[in-house]
């Protein structure tokens, strides 16, 4: 799992609800505009799909804090798609 900053675990994304494989969250974007965005993981099991996956853009001057509730607000929102059983 990855942490952030402050050495916290952060909350877990759930696998895909297509095929069971690993996502994780990258970042993208220029120097105004970025991105965060859910994608496939890369480790063996990662997911194969090319559904589309949440993402959420943020100005260049977003604040720590603020990064830090756009990728939980994303883990969130990914995480509904995932239904047990
Ligand atoms: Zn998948």
């Amino acid at each position: 799992m990855s942490m952030d900053e402050k050495g916290k675990k952060m909350k877990e994304l759930k696998r895909c609800p297509f095929c069971g494989g690993e996502v994780t969250i990258a970042e993208a974007g220029d120097y105004l505009t970025s991105w965060m965005f859910i994608t496939r993981g890369n480790g063996k099991n990662g997911c194969k799909c090319r559904a589309f996956m949440e993402s959420k853009p943020y100005s260049f001057n977003c604040s720590a804090v603020d990064k830090e509730k756009i990728k939980k607000d994303l883990i969130e929102a990914w995480n509904k798609r995932y239904k047990e059983d």
